[in-house]
C-alpha cells in the first residue's frame, strides 16, 4: 500500500544541488558563534550549502549541556548572511517553532523522542501552520512506523507539504556496536510505502562513533536513500555534545568525496547495477530477519518438545500439523504465494521440528 501524503517533491525546496546525496551537515549543538561560524566556512568551502546545528538539545540527563537556546538563532542567521547557506535545528514544540519562524530558520527536524509523541506532534504540526517551513521527521526511538507515519500525517493534515524523514535508528536492548539500531527494514518499509518522500539516513546518531560513519553511509547509499545528516565539528574532541561521533569538516569532505561510492545514474547501464545493488541489499537485510525468526521458532519448538517430555506425550498430534498448514496456505493465497512452495517450505521446517523434539525426547540433546 502506498500512503497519500499531498507533498512538493525536494527539487522544488531550492535546498539541495543534485546529484546524490544531498546532505545536511553541522555540529550536533550550536556552542558558541565562533564554534558554529567556523565549522560553517569549513563546510560552505566545500559544497555543503545546507547547515543543521541544535539549538535545544534533549539530553538524557538534566545539568548537562541542553543547548544554548534563542541566541544560538543569531548565529544560524550570521552564517545564511555571510555563507549563503540554509539552516536548521530541531524543535520540540510550539514554542521553539515560534523561535525559529521569528528568526527566518529554513527548515526544522523533529527529533527521535518528539516523532514518538503525538501530543507534541499535534502541537508543533499546529504551530507549523501556514508556515512554508520543510519539515524532516527522524523516526521514533521505538521501532513503529505506524507512529513515525502518523508524525508525517499530523504535518501534512496541518498543511506542511515539504516533508522528508530521517532514519537514525532505534533503541535497543541488543548488545549491538552502534548506538542505535539500524533496522533498514523500517526505512525499507517507509520508502516503499511513500515512495516520493525525501529520505535522509543519519549515521552520526546510528553509530555513535565517527569509526562507523562511513560504513552506514554506505549501506545508505547502497539503499537508494537520496540524502545524509551528519554531525560535524571544527574541533569534535571538544565538543560538548556527542563528541565521539562528529567528524572535522575536513575530515567529512574525505568520507563524502573520496570514501563514499555513490553510484551515478547517469546511463542506463549504472541505473540498472544500482537498482540490482539496492535489491540486493535489501534481500540481505530480509534474509537475515528470516534467519532469526526461524531461530525463534524453533527454540520454541524445542520448548514444546521438553514440555511434551515431561507430560508424556507424544510428538506428533494428528490433525494439528493440518490445521497449521491449511491455515498458512490460506493466508499464502490472500498474499498470492504459490502454494507448492509454501508446501515444501513448511514441510521442511516441520520435519526439523520434528527432529529438534525426537532427540529431545530420546535424550540425545537436551
Ligand atoms: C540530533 O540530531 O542532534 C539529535 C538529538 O538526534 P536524535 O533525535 O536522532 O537523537
Ligand atoms: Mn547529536
Amino acid at each position: 500500500m502506498t500512503g497519500n501524503l499531498d507533498l512538493i517533491p525536494v527539487s522544488e525546496w531550492g535546498f539541495f544541488t543534485l546529484p546524490r546525496p544531498m546532505v545536511i551537515a553541522g555540529p550536533c549543538s550550536a556552542e558558541s558563534e565562533e564554534q558554529l561560524m567556523e565549522t560553517a566556512r569549513g563546510l560552505a568551502a566545500f559544497g555543503i550549502h545546507v547547515l543543521r546545528a541544535g539549538i535545544w538539545k534533549p539530553r538524557t540527563h538534566p545539568g548537562g549541556f541542553e543547548g544554548i537556546g534563542a541566541p544560538g538563532l543569531k548565529w544560524l542567521q550570521r552564517a545564511q548572511r555571510e555563507l549563503g547557506m540554509k539552516v536548521c535545528t530541531e524543535v520540540a514544540g510550539e514554542r521553539h517553532v515560534a523561535e525559529c519562524i521569528k528568526y527566518g530558520v529554513d527548515m526544522v527536524w523533529i527529533g527521535a523522542r518528539t516523532t514518538a509523541n503525538p501530543f507534541l506532534m499535534q502541537e508543533i504540526a499546529d504551530a507549523l501552520s501556514g508556515s512554508d517551513i520543510p519539515v524532516l521527521v527522524k523516526n521514533p526511538v521505538n521501532p513503529d512506523l505506524d507512529l513515525w507515519i502518523g508524525a508525517l500525517e499530523r504535518l501534512n493534515r496541518a498543511g506542511v507539504r515539504k516533508l522528508g524523514v530521517i532514519h537514525r535508528g532505534f533503541t535497543t536492548m541488543k548488545n549491538i556496536p552502534y548506538r542505535n539500531e539500524p533496522g533498514w527494514r523500517i526505512a525499507i518499509e517507509l520508502r516503499t510505502r511513500f515512495p516520493q518522500l525525501p529520505f535522509f539516513a543519519d549515521p552520526s546518531h546510528m553509530g555513535g562513533s565517527r569509526k562507523y560513519l562511513l560504513e552506514l553511509s554506505q549501506r545508505a547509499m547502497d539503499l537508494g536513500l537520496e540524502g545524509l545528516m551528519i554531525e560535524s565539528h571544527c574541533n569534535p574532541d571538544c565538543a560538548l555534545s556527542d563528541a565521539k561521533q562528529q567528524l572535522t569538516p575536513k575530515e567529512l569532505e574525505v568520507l563524502l568525496g573520496e570514501q563514499l561510492q555513490v553510484r551515478d545514474a547517469d546511463s542506463d547501464a549504472r541505473d540498472y547495477r544500482e537498482n540490482i545493488d539496492q535489491l540486493r541489499a535489501r534481500i540481505d537485510i530480509i534474509d537475515e530477519s528470516l534467519l532469526e525468526t526461524l531461530k525463534a521458532r524453533m527454540s520454541i519448538s524445542e520448548k514444546i518438545g521438553q514440555y511434551k517430555k515431561e507430560h508424556n506425550i507424544a510428538i506428533l498430534q494428528a490433525g494439528r500439523w493440518d490445521s497449521l498448514l491449511d491455515n498458512i496456505l490460506r493466508k499464502g493465497r490472500e498474499e498470492h504465494i504459490d502454494e507448492r512452495f509454501l508446501r515444501m517450505l513448511f514441510n521442511d521446517i516441520h520435519e526439523e521440528s520434528v527432529r529438534l523434539q525426537n532427540e529431545i525426547l530420546d535424550g540425545t540433546k537436551e
